[in-house]
């Protein structure tokens, strides 16, 4: 039966500093799973119940409130099967190495993201074993850190984390800025067990600054080499850029080709892209011209020849590139 739905509502748990989630796109409201969480083993009746609740609505077409925007509806025949295909685990906000403008960590609150003010993630082990116990980690699930900068975390906590991915046998992705280079990541990329995301959003060092507002562009270069050269050997252990399309800074060719460049050069296996969701919240419903459409053209071949993905943002690209 198609319907309209969501992967996320059926397969995603985002597991966030004080709230779960049933995902995590900053593009729009957020279906919420439990508010005010602060740690505790998730109670597995109760998920499913709630679950079963937004599915029922998603199902009579009554569609809930924080989804009715989201560009992540679509209508199809859904795989209904209980369980996870996405972990994502982002306890924690810190990150001062960084300075994206468009932060989710700082909006309003810059001090929030500076420092370590949030919960500690040593919760993450019972909720994961009660996930398997309970058969609810589907194959080749993606255990995904995030933050906050998982390379600022307290070491023995991104040990912690890493190591519960491990025992889980799930495959680990990292979201970093890649300015604080670890070598535990390294040796892990290296047997295949982790991969990495990498947010640079610009070609060129000038553009860099502008967004991430840190002078930190050739390091994250050396960076991506020294990962990627530990990668180099294992097809699992993979090295991806991303690139934040930002209308008005980095949307122009210029730009995204001497990107595609610089990281195919640096061993980069493959690239995000995606839409600064400040604006794209804004604009989503008016025409897309000009630098942008090339730009978002430019993407578009290069992810359709393999390189690479627009991610949450797939089918609204290609559904305002068909427009006139
Ligand atoms: S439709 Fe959007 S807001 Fe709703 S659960 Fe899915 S991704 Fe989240
Ligand atoms: S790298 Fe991520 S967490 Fe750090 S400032 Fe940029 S968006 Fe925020």
């Amino acid at each position: 039966m198609k319907y309209k739905c969501c992967d996320a509502l059926l397969h995603k748990l985002a597991i966030n500093p004080d709230n779960i989630n049933f995902c995590c796109s900053p593009y729009d409201n957020k279906l919420q799973y439990l508010n005010n969480y602060n740690g505790e083993v998730i109670d597995i009746a109760d998920y499913r119940k709630r679950r079963e609740y937004y599915l029922n609505m998603f199902k009579s077409g009554n569609i809930p409130e924080a989804c009715q925007n989201c560009f992540h509806v679509e209508e199809k025949d859904w795989d209904e099967e209980i369980g996870f295909k996405f972990i994502s685990i982002s306890s924690r906000t810190k990150c001062s190495s960084c300075d994206c403008f468009y932060c989710i960590q700082s909006l309003g609150k810059p001090e929030i993201k500076k420092e370590l003010n949030t919960r500690q993630c040593w919760d993450i082990k019972p909720i994961i074993k009660e996930l398997y116990n309970e058969n609810l980690i589907l194959k080749d699930c993606i255990y995904i850190i995030g933050g906050g900068e998982p390379t600022e975390f307290p070491q023995d906590e991104l040990e912690y984390l890493m190591l519960v991915g491990l025992m889980s046998d799930v495959h680990i992705l990292i979201l970093t800025n890649g300015i604080i280079y670890n070598e535990n990541i390294a040796k892990l990329l290296s047997v295949g067990k982790v991969s990495l995301k990498i947010s640079i959003d610009a070609g060129t060092k000038a553009t860099y600054q502008k967004i991430k507002r840190v002078n930190a562009y050739d390091k994250v270069m050396t960076n991506i080499k020294k990962y990627s050269q530990a990668a180099k050997n294992n097809p699992n252990g993979i090295v991806e850029a991303k690139y934040i399309i930002c209308p008005g800074i980095n949307d122009n060719l210029k730009e995204a080709k001497a990107f595609i460049s610089k990281i195919k050069k640096a061993g980069c296996k493959g690239l995000e892209v995606a839409l600064e969701y400040s604006w794209f919240n804004s604009n989503k419903n008016n025409p897309v011209n000009g630098t942008l459409r090339e730009t978002l053209s430019y993407f578009r071949e290069i992810t359709k020849n393999g390189f690479g993905n627009f991610g949450d943002a797939d089918s609204w690209v290609a559904s305002k590139l068909e427009e006139k």
